[in-house]
């Protein structure tokens, strides 16, 4: 079927094809032991989807045991609550902040989803809430769980959001890294970007990408969206490119450049993967969307030095 990968022996990546833009959506799903495993279900609207290319796979209520959330961020969770309705057994874990908003999405995550996103969260669809009996709620910074013979060492990975959450699968060596070592678009010539929305830390999203390192991962996946080897040169590299946007952000607000599109056209001078996105403007609206929500962050960042 179209739009399924299938990336490694038991891992598949199912691209949503949300607002008709591929490698912006695309959850994974692991195989272990013949029952399954959803790695972020993104957002509501991408539901249908979802569901069909599981069928497709065939994962049913019976072996889909349970929905590993880095983060609770609408492209993430939003739809949780609408696949539960048709997968009452699966299990979720999710970080302890993240609990009461997936119960409770009205209060919080949606209001600050329209404020952050606009158009992009309405495009999202408004969230159902999960019910509590369906949520793990992980209160340790790190945390091991084995799944039919399966290991799963968690890490507490905060910037990108305070509540995110990596994994690593022991046996191949792969970390999950959601949101917290920015996007990958292997079509924009492998471009590896920031994603540093506000309120984004950039000291604990460089001390959690340096704590992934002391892992020894040997390959990365991350959320948007491909699997890649040479997980430690990768890891490196978003810091050296966290820490370029840093400083030229902080010299366009000193030199009065303070619009997020005018800091994206400096910015390009010294980051050429972000500039390949910056430059499109039809097929990558989404994830375009979410570099300039990027430079926002550094914004905000920068100003409260
Ligand atoms: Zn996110």
């Amino acid at each position: 079927m179209e739009n399924i990968k299938h990336l490694e022996e038991e891992i598949w990546q199912l691209d949503l094809k949300v607002d008709n833009e591929m490698e912006f959506i695309a959850p994974y799903l692991i195989k272990v032991g013949g029952e399954y495993i959803i790695v972020d279900v993104g957002p509501k609207c991408g539901i249908p989807e979802l569901e069909r290319q599981l069928s497709f796979l065939g994962v049913t209520k019976d072996n889909l045991k349970y929905v590993f959330l880095t983060h609770i961020h609408l492209d993430h969770s939003g739809g949780l609550g609408t696949l539960l309705k048709n997968f009452p057994n699966t299990m979720v874990l999710v970080h302890r902040r993240g609990k009461p908003h997936l119960i409770d999405p009205d209060k919080v995550l949606w209001k600050s989803s329209i404020d952050t996103l606009g158009w992009v969260a309405e495009m999202y669809e408004k969230p159902d809430p999960v019910m509590e009996e369906n949520i793990i709620a992980i209160n340790e910074k790190s945390f091991e769980i084995n799944v039919n013979g399966s290991d799963f060492i968690w890490y507490e990975t905060p910037g990108h959001a305070s509540h995110h959450f990596s994994f690593m699968m022991l046996k191949n060596k792969i970390m999950f890294c959601g949101d917290s070592v920015g996007m990958y678009i292997p079509s924009l010539n492998e471009a590896l970007v920031p994603t540093t929305p506000h309120p984004y830390r950039i000291d604990s999203g460089i001390e959690s990408i340096n704590l992934m390192i002391k892992q020894n991962p040997e390959k990365l996946a991350f959320a948007h969206h491909a699997i890649r080897p040479n997980a430690e040169g990768l890891l490196r590299k978003h810091i050296d490119q966290l820490k370029a946007w840093q400083i030229c952000v902080k010299d366009c607000i000193n030199k009065g450049i303070v619009e997020e599109e005018e800091i994206a056209i400096e910015l390009s001078g010294v980051d050429i993967e972000s500039a390949r996105l910056f430059k499109e403007s039809k097929n990558f609206g989404g994830l375009r969307k979410a570099l300039v929500g990027s430079i926002t962050g550094f914004i905000h960042l920068v100003n409260q030095e």
